[in-house]
Protein backbone atom coordinates (compact mmCIF):
# COMPACT_ATOMS: atom_id res chain seq x y z
CA UNK A 1 0.00 0.00 0.00
CA UNK A 2 0.89 3.65 -0.90
CA UNK A 3 2.30 5.26 1.78
CA UNK A 4 0.57 8.74 0.16
CA UNK A 5 -2.59 6.93 -0.92
CA UNK A 6 -5.75 8.13 1.81
CA UNK A 7 -7.81 5.36 2.77
CA UNK A 8 -11.42 6.36 2.75
CA UNK A 9 -14.09 3.51 5.12
CA UNK A 10 -15.22 1.57 2.45
CA UNK A 11 -14.87 1.37 -1.46
CA UNK A 12 -18.22 -0.84 -3.52
CA UNK A 13 -16.94 -1.87 -6.99
CA UNK A 14 -20.11 -2.06 -9.24
CA UNK A 15 -22.90 0.64 -9.41
CA UNK A 16 -25.70 -1.79 -9.92
CA UNK A 17 -28.48 -2.54 -7.58
CA UNK A 18 -26.43 -4.46 -5.23
CA UNK A 19 -23.27 -2.07 -5.09
CA UNK A 20 -26.13 0.84 -5.18
CA UNK A 21 -27.62 -0.58 -2.19
CA UNK A 22 -24.36 -1.42 -0.13
CA UNK A 23 -23.48 1.88 -0.49
CA UNK A 24 -26.43 3.76 0.68
CA UNK A 25 -26.30 1.62 3.73
CA UNK A 26 -22.85 2.11 4.29
CA UNK A 27 -23.07 5.98 3.75
CA UNK A 28 -25.84 6.01 6.10
CA UNK A 29 -24.08 4.52 9.20
CA UNK A 30 -21.72 7.28 8.96
CA UNK A 31 -18.81 5.78 7.02
CA UNK A 32 -17.09 7.40 4.26
CA UNK A 33 -17.69 5.42 0.50
CA UNK A 34 -16.56 5.54 -3.02
CA UNK A 35 -18.64 3.87 -5.62
CA UNK A 36 -16.81 2.80 -8.63
CA UNK A 37 -18.89 2.04 -11.96
CA UNK A 38 -17.24 0.49 -14.56
CA UNK A 39 -20.00 2.02 -17.09
CA UNK A 40 -20.71 5.60 -18.09
CA UNK A 41 -24.25 4.80 -16.38
CA UNK A 42 -24.88 3.20 -13.31
CA UNK A 43 -27.86 0.97 -13.10
CA UNK A 44 -27.47 -0.67 -16.58
CA UNK A 45 -28.98 -4.25 -15.43
CA UNK A 46 -32.11 -2.47 -13.64
CA UNK A 47 -33.04 -0.56 -16.65
CA UNK A 48 -33.70 -3.33 -19.27
CA UNK A 49 -35.17 -5.69 -16.19
CA UNK A 50 -38.80 -6.48 -16.57
CA UNK A 51 -39.10 -5.24 -19.92
CA UNK A 52 -37.40 -2.00 -19.00
CA UNK A 53 -40.18 -1.94 -16.11
CA UNK A 54 -38.32 -3.17 -13.01
CA UNK A 55 -40.21 -5.84 -11.09
CA UNK A 56 -38.46 -4.80 -7.76
CA UNK A 57 -39.62 -7.21 -5.55
CA UNK A 58 -42.24 -9.85 -4.44
CA UNK A 59 -44.57 -10.31 -1.90
CA UNK A 60 -43.33 -13.84 -1.43
CA UNK A 61 -39.33 -12.39 -0.90
CA UNK A 62 -39.31 -13.87 2.85
CA UNK A 63 -39.69 -17.47 1.49
CA UNK A 64 -36.63 -19.40 1.81
CA UNK A 65 -37.89 -21.61 -0.52
CA UNK A 66 -37.27 -19.45 -3.04
CA UNK A 67 -33.70 -19.00 -2.37
CA UNK A 68 -31.56 -21.50 -4.83
CA UNK A 69 -28.60 -21.40 -3.85
CA UNK A 70 -25.78 -24.08 -2.50
CA UNK A 71 -25.46 -22.31 0.84
CA UNK A 72 -29.37 -21.60 2.38
CA UNK A 73 -27.50 -20.22 5.32
CA UNK A 74 -26.21 -17.39 3.99
CA UNK A 75 -29.64 -16.30 2.50
CA UNK A 76 -31.11 -16.67 5.93
CA UNK A 77 -28.58 -14.71 7.75
CA UNK A 78 -28.78 -11.95 4.88
CA UNK A 79 -32.59 -11.89 4.47
CA UNK A 80 -33.35 -12.31 8.10
CA UNK A 81 -31.60 -8.46 8.65
CA UNK A 82 -33.29 -7.45 5.83
CA UNK A 83 -36.83 -8.52 5.22
CA UNK A 84 -39.74 -7.90 2.61
CA UNK A 85 -40.82 -5.38 5.02
CA UNK A 86 -37.45 -3.25 5.10
CA UNK A 87 -37.51 -3.54 1.65
CA UNK A 88 -40.89 -2.10 0.98
CA UNK A 89 -40.00 0.88 3.76
CA UNK A 90 -37.28 1.49 1.62
CA UNK A 91 -38.40 1.95 -1.82
CA UNK A 92 -41.84 3.75 0.16
CA UNK A 93 -39.13 6.08 1.51
CA UNK A 94 -37.67 6.89 -2.09
CA UNK A 95 -41.37 7.80 -2.94
CA UNK A 96 -41.37 4.67 -5.77
CA UNK A 97 -45.17 3.66 -5.33
CA UNK A 98 -45.48 -0.37 -6.09
CA UNK A 99 -48.12 -2.08 -7.64
CA UNK A 100 -48.84 -5.97 -7.60
CA UNK A 101 -48.65 -7.78 -10.69
CA UNK A 102 -48.95 -12.14 -11.42
CA UNK A 103 -47.12 -14.28 -9.17
CA UNK A 104 -47.37 -11.41 -6.17
CA UNK A 105 -44.37 -9.37 -8.47
CA UNK A 106 -44.46 -5.53 -7.45
CA UNK A 107 -43.47 -3.27 -10.38
CA UNK A 108 -42.83 0.79 -9.83
CA UNK A 109 -46.67 2.46 -10.29
CA UNK A 110 -44.31 4.42 -13.14
CA UNK A 111 -43.85 1.51 -14.94
CA UNK A 112 -40.18 3.21 -15.89
CA UNK A 113 -36.77 1.18 -14.18
CA UNK A 114 -35.78 4.52 -14.62
CA UNK A 115 -37.17 5.65 -12.16
CA UNK A 116 -35.76 3.61 -9.81
CA UNK A 117 -32.07 4.10 -10.86
CA UNK A 118 -32.42 7.85 -10.78
CA UNK A 119 -34.26 7.50 -6.94
CA UNK A 120 -31.05 4.90 -6.02
CA UNK A 121 -28.99 7.79 -7.69
CA UNK A 122 -30.75 10.44 -5.90
CA UNK A 123 -30.25 8.81 -2.68
CA UNK A 124 -26.63 7.68 -3.13
CA UNK A 125 -26.10 11.77 -3.31
CA UNK A 126 -27.84 12.92 -0.69
CA UNK A 127 -26.24 9.76 1.87
CA UNK A 128 -23.06 11.96 0.73
CA UNK A 129 -21.04 8.12 -1.62
CA UNK A 130 -18.44 9.41 -3.91
CA UNK A 131 -19.86 8.20 -7.32
CA UNK A 132 -17.31 7.39 -9.84
CA UNK A 133 -18.50 6.14 -13.56
CA UNK A 134 -16.29 5.07 -16.41
CA UNK A 135 -14.18 3.94 -13.39
CA UNK A 136 -12.89 0.14 -14.46
CA UNK A 137 -11.47 -1.53 -11.80
CA UNK A 138 -8.72 -3.68 -12.96
CA UNK A 139 -6.36 -4.65 -10.24
CA UNK A 140 -6.79 -4.81 -6.15
CA UNK A 141 -3.75 -5.50 -3.89
CA UNK A 142 -5.00 -6.01 0.30
CA UNK A 143 -2.37 -4.63 2.67
CA UNK A 144 -3.27 -2.65 5.54
CA UNK A 145 -6.59 -1.77 3.51
CA UNK A 146 -7.68 -2.40 -0.11
CA UNK A 147 -5.56 -0.70 -2.95
CA UNK A 148 -7.24 -1.04 -6.38
CA UNK A 149 -6.30 0.26 -9.52
CA UNK A 150 -8.37 1.60 -12.56
CA UNK A 151 -8.24 1.24 -16.20
CA UNK A 152 -7.19 4.78 -16.43
CA UNK A 153 -4.74 4.54 -13.98
CA UNK A 154 -5.94 6.31 -11.11
CA UNK A 155 -5.79 4.48 -7.77
CA UNK A 156 -8.69 3.91 -5.07
CA UNK A 157 -7.45 3.12 -1.08
CA UNK A 158 -10.17 1.84 1.53
CA UNK A 159 -9.92 -0.19 4.68
CA UNK A 160 -13.58 -2.28 3.37
CA UNK A 161 -14.20 -3.19 0.22
CA UNK A 162 -17.72 -4.26 -0.94
CA UNK A 163 -17.57 -6.51 -4.73
CA UNK A 164 -21.06 -5.80 -5.98
CA UNK A 165 -19.40 -6.76 -9.71
CA UNK A 166 -22.58 -8.57 -10.49
CA UNK A 167 -22.80 -11.81 -12.93
CA UNK A 168 -21.31 -12.39 -16.37
CA UNK A 169 -24.73 -12.28 -18.24
CA UNK A 170 -25.14 -9.82 -20.66
CA UNK A 171 -21.62 -8.85 -22.02
CA UNK A 172 -23.24 -6.04 -23.54
CA UNK A 173 -24.08 -4.17 -20.38
CA UNK A 174 -20.23 -4.38 -19.61
CA UNK A 175 -20.45 -7.51 -17.38
CA UNK A 176 -17.33 -9.75 -17.49
CA UNK A 177 -15.42 -11.49 -15.42
CA UNK A 178 -13.26 -8.84 -13.52
CA UNK A 179 -15.01 -8.86 -10.44
CA UNK A 180 -14.41 -12.62 -10.47
CA UNK A 181 -10.84 -12.39 -10.74
CA UNK A 182 -10.54 -9.87 -8.03
CA UNK A 183 -12.28 -12.31 -5.89
CA UNK A 184 -10.24 -15.38 -6.67
CA UNK A 185 -7.23 -13.37 -6.27
CA UNK A 186 -8.12 -12.42 -2.61
CA UNK A 187 -8.23 -16.16 -2.00
CA UNK A 188 -12.06 -16.93 -2.90
CA UNK A 189 -12.69 -19.99 -5.16
CA UNK A 190 -15.30 -20.11 -7.45
CA UNK A 191 -18.04 -22.27 -8.51
CA UNK A 192 -18.39 -23.43 -12.41
CA UNK A 193 -20.61 -20.54 -13.54
CA UNK A 194 -24.02 -21.23 -15.33
CA UNK A 195 -26.56 -19.65 -17.12
CA UNK A 196 -29.90 -18.83 -15.17
CA UNK A 197 -33.55 -17.63 -15.74
CA UNK A 198 -32.48 -18.65 -19.48
CA UNK A 199 -34.53 -19.77 -22.92
CA UNK A 200 -33.52 -23.01 -23.77
CA UNK A 201 -32.34 -24.50 -27.53
CA UNK A 202 -34.41 -27.36 -28.94
CA UNK A 203 -33.12 -29.77 -32.21
CA UNK A 204 -36.64 -29.81 -32.76
CA UNK A 205 -37.03 -27.72 -36.23
CA UNK A 206 -40.63 -27.74 -36.71
CA UNK A 207 -40.83 -25.08 -33.58
CA UNK A 208 -39.33 -22.45 -35.65
CA UNK A 209 -42.69 -22.24 -37.35
CA UNK A 210 -44.83 -21.42 -33.92
CA UNK A 211 -41.79 -18.49 -33.76
CA UNK A 212 -43.27 -15.80 -31.53
CA UNK A 213 -46.18 -17.14 -30.73
CA UNK A 214 -46.82 -16.97 -26.62
CA UNK A 215 -49.44 -19.12 -25.02
CA UNK A 216 -50.74 -20.56 -21.37
CA UNK A 217 -50.06 -23.82 -20.87
CA UNK A 218 -48.13 -26.23 -17.96
CA UNK A 219 -44.66 -27.47 -19.07
CA UNK A 220 -43.42 -30.43 -16.61
CA UNK A 221 -39.81 -31.96 -16.46
CA UNK A 222 -38.75 -34.99 -14.85
CA UNK A 223 -35.49 -34.47 -12.95
CA UNK A 224 -33.24 -37.34 -11.92
CA UNK A 225 -34.55 -39.19 -8.51
CA UNK A 226 -37.69 -38.86 -10.49
CA UNK A 227 -39.27 -35.99 -9.37
CA UNK A 228 -41.21 -34.16 -11.81
CA UNK A 229 -40.74 -29.99 -11.68
CA UNK A 230 -44.16 -28.56 -13.45
CA UNK A 231 -44.58 -24.63 -13.97
CA UNK A 232 -47.46 -22.86 -15.68
CA UNK A 233 -47.56 -19.14 -17.31
CA UNK A 234 -46.05 -18.09 -20.44
CA UNK A 235 -44.47 -20.08 -23.07
CA UNK A 236 -42.86 -18.39 -25.68
CA UNK A 237 -41.69 -20.43 -29.30
CA UNK A 238 -38.92 -18.83 -30.57
CA UNK A 239 -36.54 -19.51 -33.64
CA UNK A 240 -34.34 -21.62 -31.88
CA UNK A 241 -36.46 -23.36 -29.12
CA UNK A 242 -38.58 -22.50 -26.05
CA UNK A 243 -38.77 -19.23 -23.73
CA UNK A 244 -41.33 -17.74 -21.67
CA UNK A 245 -41.65 -17.77 -17.93
CA UNK A 246 -42.20 -21.39 -17.36
CA UNK A 247 -38.54 -22.38 -19.30
CA UNK A 248 -36.80 -19.65 -17.57
CA UNK A 249 -38.49 -20.72 -14.15
CA UNK A 250 -37.62 -24.20 -15.08
CA UNK A 251 -34.02 -23.19 -16.49
CA UNK A 252 -32.87 -23.43 -13.12
CA UNK A 253 -33.10 -27.14 -12.61
CA UNK A 254 -32.66 -28.41 -16.42
CA UNK A 255 -29.26 -26.73 -17.09
CA UNK A 256 -27.41 -28.51 -15.00
CA UNK A 257 -29.47 -31.74 -16.37
CA UNK A 258 -28.31 -30.48 -20.24
CA UNK A 259 -25.06 -30.84 -19.42
CA UNK A 260 -25.49 -34.51 -19.32
CA UNK A 261 -27.45 -34.61 -22.52
CA UNK A 262 -30.70 -33.43 -23.92
CA UNK A 263 -33.82 -33.26 -21.80
CA UNK A 264 -37.81 -34.06 -22.61
CA UNK A 265 -40.31 -31.19 -21.88
CA UNK A 266 -43.84 -31.75 -21.37
CA UNK A 267 -46.04 -29.59 -22.41
CA UNK A 268 -50.16 -29.59 -21.67
CA UNK A 269 -51.55 -27.22 -23.57
CA UNK A 270 -54.91 -27.47 -21.48
CA UNK A 271 -53.03 -26.40 -18.06
CA UNK A 272 -55.08 -28.52 -15.25
CA UNK A 273 -56.67 -30.11 -17.13
CA UNK A 274 -56.19 -34.44 -17.78
CA UNK A 275 -56.30 -36.37 -21.07
CA UNK A 276 -59.35 -37.63 -20.61
CA UNK A 277 -61.27 -34.48 -19.75
CA UNK A 278 -59.42 -32.87 -22.66
CA UNK A 279 -60.67 -35.87 -24.83
CA UNK A 280 -64.49 -35.35 -23.60
CA UNK A 281 -63.95 -31.57 -24.47
CA UNK A 282 -62.71 -32.33 -28.10
CA UNK A 283 -65.57 -35.11 -28.69
CA UNK A 284 -68.06 -32.82 -27.92
CA UNK A 285 -67.07 -30.11 -30.35
CA UNK A 286 -66.25 -33.26 -33.02
CA UNK A 287 -69.73 -34.04 -32.37
CA UNK A 288 -71.26 -30.58 -33.15
CA UNK A 289 -69.26 -29.70 -35.98
CA UNK A 290 -68.41 -33.20 -37.67
CA UNK A 291 -68.21 -31.72 -41.20
CA UNK A 292 -64.91 -29.44 -39.75
CA UNK A 293 -61.02 -30.94 -40.89
CA UNK A 294 -59.19 -31.94 -37.66
CA UNK A 295 -57.29 -28.66 -38.38
CA UNK A 296 -60.46 -25.73 -38.53
CA UNK A 297 -62.01 -28.40 -35.29
CA UNK A 298 -59.11 -26.29 -32.97
CA UNK A 299 -59.95 -22.34 -34.06
CA UNK A 300 -61.18 -20.85 -31.95
CA UNK A 301 -59.44 -22.97 -29.31
CA UNK A 302 -55.68 -23.66 -30.37
CA UNK A 303 -53.67 -21.13 -32.06
CA UNK A 304 -53.66 -22.09 -35.75
CA UNK A 305 -49.94 -21.16 -35.98
CA UNK A 306 -49.77 -23.95 -33.23
CA UNK A 307 -51.92 -26.02 -34.81
CA UNK A 308 -50.39 -26.82 -38.16
CA UNK A 309 -46.92 -27.49 -37.25
CA UNK A 310 -47.88 -29.83 -34.19
CA UNK A 311 -50.38 -31.81 -36.07
CA UNK A 312 -48.06 -32.36 -39.06
CA UNK A 313 -44.95 -33.07 -36.61
CA UNK A 314 -48.01 -35.52 -34.77
CA UNK A 315 -48.34 -37.46 -38.12
CA UNK A 316 -52.02 -36.14 -38.13
CA UNK A 317 -53.62 -35.50 -41.60
CA UNK A 318 -54.99 -31.98 -40.96
CA UNK A 319 -57.60 -32.26 -43.58
CA UNK A 320 -59.10 -35.05 -42.42
CA UNK A 321 -62.93 -34.91 -41.77
CA UNK A 322 -63.02 -34.72 -37.82
CA UNK A 323 -66.10 -37.56 -38.34
CA UNK A 324 -63.59 -39.81 -39.94
CA UNK A 325 -60.91 -39.97 -37.11
CA UNK A 326 -60.46 -43.06 -35.30
CA UNK A 327 -60.80 -44.22 -31.46
CA UNK A 328 -57.74 -44.32 -31.15
CA UNK A 329 -56.48 -41.02 -33.21
CA UNK A 330 -58.49 -39.75 -31.03
CA UNK A 331 -57.10 -40.86 -27.26
CA UNK A 332 -53.80 -40.47 -29.03
CA UNK A 333 -54.57 -36.49 -29.78
CA UNK A 334 -55.68 -35.37 -26.25
CA UNK A 335 -52.55 -37.77 -24.42
CA UNK A 336 -50.37 -35.24 -27.44
CA UNK A 337 -52.04 -32.19 -26.21
CA UNK A 338 -51.45 -32.89 -22.26
CA UNK A 339 -48.28 -34.22 -22.45
CA UNK A 340 -46.68 -32.67 -25.92
CA UNK A 341 -42.96 -34.03 -25.58
CA UNK A 342 -40.29 -30.80 -26.30
CA UNK A 343 -36.85 -32.18 -26.62
CA UNK A 344 -34.07 -29.23 -25.25
CA UNK A 345 -30.39 -29.89 -25.78
CA UNK A 346 -28.80 -26.51 -24.25
CA UNK A 347 -29.52 -23.22 -23.07
CA UNK A 348 -28.90 -20.15 -24.79
CA UNK A 349 -25.48 -18.48 -23.96
CA UNK A 350 -24.79 -16.23 -20.85
CA UNK A 351 -25.70 -13.08 -23.02
CA UNK A 352 -29.47 -14.48 -23.16
CA UNK A 353 -29.52 -14.84 -19.73
CA UNK A 354 -31.18 -13.11 -16.79
CA UNK A 355 -29.08 -14.15 -14.13
CA UNK A 356 -25.75 -15.99 -13.28
CA UNK A 357 -25.61 -18.71 -11.15
CA UNK A 358 -22.81 -19.99 -9.46
CA UNK A 359 -20.47 -17.79 -7.49
CA UNK A 360 -18.22 -18.10 -4.03
CA UNK A 361 -17.47 -21.95 -3.39
CA UNK A 362 -18.10 -21.74 -0.14
CA UNK A 363 -20.69 -19.02 0.48
CA UNK A 364 -20.30 -17.00 3.63
CA UNK A 365 -18.12 -18.44 6.01
CA UNK A 366 -17.33 -15.83 9.02
CA UNK A 367 -14.20 -17.47 9.61
CA UNK A 368 -12.70 -16.64 5.86
CA UNK A 369 -14.68 -13.03 5.75
CA UNK A 370 -14.22 -11.66 9.16
C1 LIG B 1 -33.32 -9.10 -19.29
C2 LIG B 1 -33.25 -9.10 -17.79
C3 LIG B 1 -34.41 -8.91 -17.06
C4 LIG B 1 -34.36 -8.96 -15.67
N1 LIG B 1 -35.50 -8.70 -14.97
C5 LIG B 1 -35.45 -8.65 -13.62
C6 LIG B 1 -36.57 -8.24 -12.86
O1 LIG B 1 -37.59 -7.87 -13.41
N2 LIG B 1 -36.46 -8.26 -11.49
C7 LIG B 1 -35.30 -8.61 -10.86
O2 LIG B 1 -35.26 -8.58 -9.62
N3 LIG B 1 -34.22 -8.95 -11.56
C8 LIG B 1 -34.25 -8.97 -12.91
N4 LIG B 1 -33.15 -9.28 -13.62
C9 LIG B 1 -31.94 -9.62 -12.87
C10 LIG B 1 -31.32 -8.36 -12.30
O3 LIG B 1 -31.17 -7.41 -13.33
C11 LIG B 1 -29.99 -8.68 -11.69
O4 LIG B 1 -30.11 -9.75 -10.78
C12 LIG B 1 -29.43 -7.49 -10.93
O5 LIG B 1 -29.44 -6.35 -11.74
C13 LIG B 1 -28.04 -7.83 -10.50
O6 LIG B 1 -27.53 -6.71 -9.81
P1 LIG B 1 -26.03 -6.67 -9.37
O7 LIG B 1 -25.82 -5.33 -8.77
O8 LIG B 1 -25.69 -7.86 -8.57
O9 LIG B 1 -25.20 -6.84 -10.73
P2 LIG B 1 -25.14 -5.92 -12.02
O10 LIG B 1 -26.40 -5.23 -12.29
O11 LIG B 1 -24.54 -6.76 -13.08
O12 LIG B 1 -24.11 -4.78 -11.59
C14 LIG B 1 -22.74 -5.00 -11.49
C15 LIG B 1 -22.07 -3.73 -11.92
O13 LIG B 1 -20.68 -3.86 -11.68
C16 LIG B 1 -19.97 -3.25 -12.74
N5 LIG B 1 -18.64 -3.86 -12.79
C17 LIG B 1 -18.33 -5.15 -13.04
N6 LIG B 1 -17.01 -5.33 -12.97
C18 LIG B 1 -16.48 -4.13 -12.66
C19 LIG B 1 -15.15 -3.67 -12.46
N7 LIG B 1 -14.12 -4.50 -12.57
N8 LIG B 1 -14.94 -2.37 -12.16
C20 LIG B 1 -16.00 -1.51 -12.05
N9 LIG B 1 -17.29 -1.88 -12.23
C21 LIG B 1 -17.51 -3.18 -12.53
C22 LIG B 1 -20.82 -3.59 -13.97
O14 LIG B 1 -20.57 -2.67 -15.02
C23 LIG B 1 -22.23 -3.46 -13.42
O15 LIG B 1 -22.76 -2.16 -13.58
C24 LIG B 1 -33.15 -9.21 -15.00
C25 LIG B 1 -31.98 -9.38 -15.73
C26 LIG B 1 -32.03 -9.32 -17.13
C27 LIG B 1 -30.74 -9.48 -17.88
Amino acid sequence: MGAALKLRDTTVVGGGAAGMMAAIVAAESGEQVALLEGNEQLGRKILISGNGRCNLTNLAADEQKHYHGNHPHFSRAILQQFRLRDTLEFFADLGIELREEKRRRLFPVSDQAQSVVDLLVDKMRCSGVQIETGAKVIDGHFDAGFELRLADGRTFGSERLVLASGGVSLARLGADRSGMDLAIGWGHEITALRPGLVPLISPEKYLAKMQGLKIRAEVSVEIPGGRRIADTDDLLFTKYGVSGFTILNLSLRVVPELAKGPIVLRVNLFPGRSPEQVGRMLEERWLRHPHRSLELSFAGLLSSKLVRPLLDRLGYDRALCVARLGRDMRGQLSRALTGWVIEVSEPRPFDYAEVTVGGDKHGWDKSRHS
